[in-house]
Order: structure tokens, then sequence, then C-alpha cells
């Protein structure tokens, strides 16, 4: 696995062990955490990059992997945009490396962590699978330009991905062990924890005259466990012949960012200082998705569809991460 040592790679770690599989980790480390590799997930790390070929040549031949599962890629919307050298070269050249270096190891199935920003802003709402993809920002872009290669790869090489598009990743494992750490922390649920605990002196809400209910941005937050546990069917639907496939990871319920910070005062019992801010450049007012699919062909089901839930795993993190 690329990018074991990150937020959503580590979850999925757990969650193979857990259905008893054998894992090797793959992570530069840029943004991954090394101790929880070492305390909490204990499987074997390999600090290298995904576009040293040699070492995937080397690592290929060490171990017979029955698949490969990515999740190393820059993810940050905002810098993809001033920075997108940094995005086509880790995010595309970098997983080409390593489909290429796939193929020459006849390694065949791929796990591929997509995203709902290849939508670009969505004319319909529950987003399908099916909907046009016109991303609006390079890392949107990068994604969609893997999700092209995986399918000319399927047709010359045989080589069989499941592409999940995420949409917002939010919590940690309800055991409070694995979290989101990121440096530096963008998202909504951390920051306004962060906010909870005294670390920040107030959430910043980036629009508030936006055309839904309480004029503040919609998401699908998706319970990062729920989303690891889609990963494990995943794997097992490659592993049982299953032909390539696309799915969204969406928990199909769309939350403002009022009512995340309600959901944050009412599980922290904190009052939550807010700063009504100017709108953020690139963000659509609604994102929800429909994951029918993955629930029919994978029989997926999410646990912790509830932002009450999502917010309260977080929450359980960042009180332990921050002691
Ligand atoms: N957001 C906000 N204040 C923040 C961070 C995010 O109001 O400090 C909003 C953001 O505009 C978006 C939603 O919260 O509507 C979720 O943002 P996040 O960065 O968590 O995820 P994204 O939707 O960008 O992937």
């Amino acid at each position: 696995m690329t990018g074991g040592a990150g937020y959503i790679g580590s979850h999925a770690v757990l969650a193979l062990k857990q259905a008893g599989y054998e894992v090797v980790i793959l992570d530069n480390l840029v943004y991954g955490h090394r101790d929880l590799v070492e305390k909490v997930l204990q499987v074997e790390l390999v600090i290298g990059d995904i576009s040293d070929r040699s070492l995937l040549d080397q690592l290929f031949t060490t171990y017979e992997f029955a698949a490969v599962m990515h999740f190393s890629a820059y993810a940050y919307v905002g810098e993809s945009v001033t920075d997108p050298a940094k995005y086509y070269r880790n995010n595309v050249v970098g997983t080409l490396t390593l489909l290429e270096a796939m193929v020459a190891a006849s390694i065949q199935k791929f796990v591929f962590s997509s995203t709902c920003a290849t939508y670009g802003v969505p004319e319909i709402i529950p987003i399908p699978e099916t909907h046009p993809q016109h991303p609006i920002n390079p890392y949107g872009a990068t994604k969609l330009m893997v999700e092209r290669i995986l399918a000319d790869f399927d047709v010359a090489y045989n080589l069989k991905s499941v592409q999940f598009r995420y949409f917002n990743a939010a919590g940690a494992d309800p055991s409070g062990l694995l979290g989101e750490d990121h440096h530096p922390e963008t998202h909504l649920i951390p920051l306004v924890l962060l906010t909870a605990l005294g670390k920040r002196e107030n959430i910043s809400i980036f629009g508030t005259d936006y055309p839904t209910p309480d004029g503040t941005c919609i998401r699908d937050y998706i319970h990062v466990s729920d989303l690891a546990d889609a990963h494990v069917l995943g794997l097992e639907y490659l592993l049982a012949d299953g032909d390539s496939e696309i799915f969204n990871l969406g928990n199909g319920n769309g939350f403002s960012v009022r009512e995340v910070i309600a959901a944050a005062e009412d599980v922290t019992g904190l009052s939550i200082p807010v700063k009504e801010c100017d709108r953020r450049p690139g963000d659509p007012p609604m994102l929800i998705g429909t994951s029918q699919k993955a629930i029919n062909t994978l029989g997926w089901q999410p646990r912790y569809p509830g932002i009450k839930d999502i917010v309260a795993h977080a929450w359980q993190w960042h009180q332990q991460r921050h002691k």
C-alpha cells in the first residue's frame, strides 16, 4: 500500500489487518506519520517514493503482492492551484511510474483513491458515477487523468482497478488510536475541534450567502472507517476476478458548515466561536453523492452515517493527540 502512513491509508491498513491481510506500506513520510505505523499499525514500513522506479522494482521482486492500494497523493485543492507542477508530478507522473512497475511485475489488481473533485460543479444532486467530469482545479484534474490512464491500462495490459471517488473523508477510528493529523490543516471538522480545544481563536465560516437553507456550504461527510471498509470490499471484489469499476463513496447525507459546528458544540459541550468570512474560491454550494452502486455491487454499508458519530470519533482522537 502506498501512503499507508497518511490519514485514509492508515485506516485502510487497520481494516485490512482486521480482515486478516498482510500489508506492506510504501510512504515517503512527507505527510505520513511514522509513529502511527510503528505504534498502532505495526506493519512493515518502507520509506520511499512512488517515483523511485528502482525501489518499486525491488519491492515487487521481494514480495509477492496480490494487489496494490494507492493512497499517496497530494490533496490540497488550494495548493494545487498555486503549485500545479507539484500535483501533476506526484499524482500523475508518480502514479504512472507505479503502474508501469506493476505491469512489469505482473501485478494486475489496483485500488485507487479518486475524488468527487473530478466532477467539478455538479449539475444534479445526488451525484451519480455517470455524472460528467469537469474538474475546476488541478487536484481534481490529476485524479481524472489517472482514471483515464487506468481505463487504458485495463484495455492494453489487463490491469484491473477499483476506483473510489471519495466525498469528504472525516472522523477517526472509534478506538481513538488513529485519526486526522494534517500539517497544515485545512479541513472543516479538525479545525472546528482544534478551536474547541483552544488551539485556535475561532472557526471561519467561508460564505454565509450560498443558496442553501442556512446559507453555508453543504458537504457529504463520510466516516473514514466506512471508507476503509469499502477498500477491503473493493480488494475482495478484484481478488474474485471482478472487472474494473468506479464507485462513489459518500454517505448520501449532506451537512452544512453551521450544522457541523453545532454538532461539534453538542459533542464537546463547549461553545465554539465563529467568524463569518467571504466565500472560499472554488467551493460549490452543495456536494452530495449517491453511493448506491458500492452498496449494491460491493455489499458496502456505512456504519457511521451520522454527523455526530463522525465528530465524536474525531473529537476522541484530537483530545488524545493534543494532550
Ligand atoms: N470550511 C469553512 N471553514 C474552514 C474550512 C472549511 O467554512 O475553516 C468549509 C468549506 O468552505 C467547505 C466545507 O467547510 O464548504 C468543507 O471544507 P473542507 O476543506 O473540509 O473540505 P472540501 O469540501 O474543501 O474538500
